[in-house]
C-alpha cells in the first residue's frame, strides 16, 4: 500500500466508480430517483435535505472546484467575465493573456483604440458589442469610481455590459461576498434535480439561494457548474457514471452504461486539460494551452 495520500482526481474518479457500480447493481439508483420522483410529492424538508446531500457529495467528487476564468485581480474578473458570454471560458483564457499585457488598468483601457481592442478580443466572438461593453465599463470604472472594480451588487450592475450573473461572479470570486451564478449549466442542473422548475435566472437564483445557507452559495455554483460540463452534460448527461445518480430524479435521461457513460466525460475526469491556462495548485488536470497551441 502506497503512503501517497490520495490525490483529489482519485477520489473523484472513486466516487464516479462507485457510483458506476451501483448503477449497475440493482438498479438503486433508479429506484431512489423514482422515490425522488414518486407518487407523493416531495416535501419541502425532503427537498432541502437531498439539495444539501448533493452539494455535499459534489464538494467530495470535485473538492478542487473553482472559476474556471482566469484572472489576478478584480478588474481581471470582471473583463473576462464579460468576454465569456457566448463562448467558452477557455477561448476566454486564451485571449486574455494578450489584452493584459496591452491594457492592464481601467485607465488604459479606456484609452484604448476600439479597432485595436476589437482585434485582440476577436477570438471570443461578438467582438464589437464586448469590446464597446469594455471600452464603457472601464471609462465609467475611471470616472466613477476611482479606476477600482466596486464590491457592491448595485454598483457592478450599474456599469456598461455587465448584467447580475456577472456582478455575482465578481463579488463571489474576487470579493468573497456569497452568490449564486446562473448560467446554462447551473440551470439546467437544478432543473433536472427539480430544486426549481423556474426558467428565468433571476427566479432560479431566488429558489436556489432559498434552499442553502449563504455561506454556500459561492461553492455550491462552482460544484454545480463543474459538474454540468464534466458528467451532466445538455445533450447526453453520464448518468452510468454520475456520482449523485442516487438522488437525482432525472437518473435515464442520459447514458445509463457505465462503460459508455465514463467515455462520456470530460476534462479532468477523462485525463484531458482543463479550461485555465493557470488552474489553481490543487487541480489535478492539466492546464489549457495558449491560443493556436491546441
Ligand atoms: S448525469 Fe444523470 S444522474 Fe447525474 S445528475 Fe445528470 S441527469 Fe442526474
Amino acid at each position: 500500500m502506497s503512503d501517497t495520500p490520495p490525490r483529489p482526481q482519485d477520489k473523484g474518479a472513486g466516487r464516479v466508480t462507485e457510483a458506476r457500480n451501483s448503477a449497475v447493481g440493482e438498479h438503486a439508483p433508479a429506484k431512489k430517483a423514482k422515490a425522488a420522483n414518486g407518487a407523493k410529492p416531495e416535501s419541502r424538508l425532503a427537498l432541502v435535505r437531498r439539495a444539501r446531500r448533493i452539494n455535499r457529495e459534489l464538494a467530495e467528487v470535485y473538492p478542487y472546484a473553482h472559476p474556471e476564468l482566469d484572472f489576478e485581480n478584480p478588474f481581471q474578473l470582471l473583463v473576462a467575465t464579460v468576454l465569456s458570454a457566448q463562448t467558452t471560458d477557455l477561448r476566454v483564457n486564451q485571449t486574455t493573456p494578450g489584452l493584459f499585457a496591452a491594457y492592464p488598468t481601467p485607465e488604459e483601457m479606456a484609452a484604448a483604440v476600439p479597432e485595436e481592442l476589437e482585434e485582440i478580443i476577436r477570438p471570443t466572438g461578438f467582438f464589437r458589442a464586448k469590446a464597446k461593453s469594455l471600452l464603457g465599463l472601464s471609462a465609467a470604472l475611471r470616472d466613477r469610481f476611482d479606476g477600482e472594480v466596486p464590491g457592491r451588487l448595485e454598483d457592478l450592475v450599474s456599469l456598461p455590459g455587465v448584467g447580475r450573473k456577472t456582478a455575482n461572479v465578481v463579488l463571489g470570486n474576487a470579493f468573497g461576498v456569497p452568490g449564486v451564478t446562473v448560467d446554462t449549466h447551473f440551470g439546467r442542473l437544478v432543473r433536472r434535480w427539480k430544486w426549481t422548475e423556474q426558467e428565468d435566472p433571476e427566479k432560479v437564483e431566488a429558489e436556489v439561494t432559498a434552499l442553502f445557507p449563504k455561506s454556500d452559495w459561492t461553492m455550491l455554483s462552482h460544484r454545480v457548474i463543474f459538474h454540468g460540463r464534466r458528467i451532466c452534460h445538455a445533450r447526453k448527461p453520464a448518468c452510468g457514471a454520475c456520482p449523485i445518480a442516487p438522488l437525482c430524479p432525472a437518473y435515464g435521461e442520459g447514458e445509463t452504461d457505465p462503460d459508455k457513460a465514463r467515455k462520456l466525460l470530460k476534462y479532468e475526469m477523462a485525463g484531458r486539460p482543463g479550461q485555465r491556462l493557470s488552474p489553481p495548485p490543487d487541480y489535478p488536470g492539466k492546464p489549457a494551452p495558449p491560443l493556436g497551441a491546441g
